[in-house]
């Protein structure tokens, strides 16, 4: 099983690569961002509850997001492995998926942080508001996100250090140079 959470700012290209390495390594990507996307988009009542705070660049409560996550994990049971994309971005987060991986004989095999400065997350977040027109890609709304990664989510990287799991990975460059340092970064864990 290898479960891999692909860590990283806003804009750091997580989606992307999430995608090709779900595809390469049979794994299920978890999105916790688009999950909450398609719950606004089909207007249900959890939808409603986050647009709002989505939109001011906050984050949605951890009980909210736990719920979301266990939910995905039992529903599938029949997977080579979960590429988390956006989860976990809290300390409690972080404890609740160990304690929910442990729950099935499972754990993290590593926490790859995709490494970008602030100055290049800003231009690639302001491209995508022209590209795609996201609700929470405004300038206003982008910098609050940057503070609260900085805020609530760039601690994990100490707490990930310390369990030893940590990897980082240089994410400026090429969407296809970036990838192959993350598959080689992922086949020195498999080959462990
Ligand atoms: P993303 O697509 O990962 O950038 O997520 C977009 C927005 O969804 C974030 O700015 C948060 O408001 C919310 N969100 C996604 N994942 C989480 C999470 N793990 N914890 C709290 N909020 C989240």
């Amino acid at each position: 099983m290898l479960n891999l959470v692909l860590f990283g700012p806003p804009g750091a290209g997580k989606g992307t690569q999430a995608l090709k390495l779900a595809e390469k390594y049979k794994l299920m990507h978890i999105s916790t961002g688009d999950i909450l996307r398609k719950e606004i988009a089909g207007k249900t009542e959890l939808g409603l509850k986050v647009k709002s705070i989505m939109d001011r660049g906050e984050l949605v409560s951890d009980h909210i997001l736990i719920e979301i996550l266990q939910s995905v994990l039992d529903r599938h049971h029949d997977v080579n492995g979960f590429i988390l994309d956006g989860f976990p971005r809290t300390v409690p987060q972080a404890d609740a998926l160990t304690a929910m991986l442990n729950g099935r004989g499972e754990r993290i095999a590593s926490v790859i942080s995709l490494e970008v400065d602030d100055e290049e997350l800003i231009r690639r977040l302001l491209n995508r508001a022209i590209e795609i027109g996201r609700s929470d890609d405004t300038e206003e709304v982008i910098r609050k996100r940057l503070v609260v990664y900085n805020l609530q989510t760039h601690p994990l990287l100490d707490y990930y250090k310390g369990h030893g799991l940590l990897k980082e990975v240089h994410g400026i460059g090429l969407v296809e140079e970036i990838f192959k340092n993350l598959c080689k970064s992922i086949d020195a864990i498999s080959l462990k």
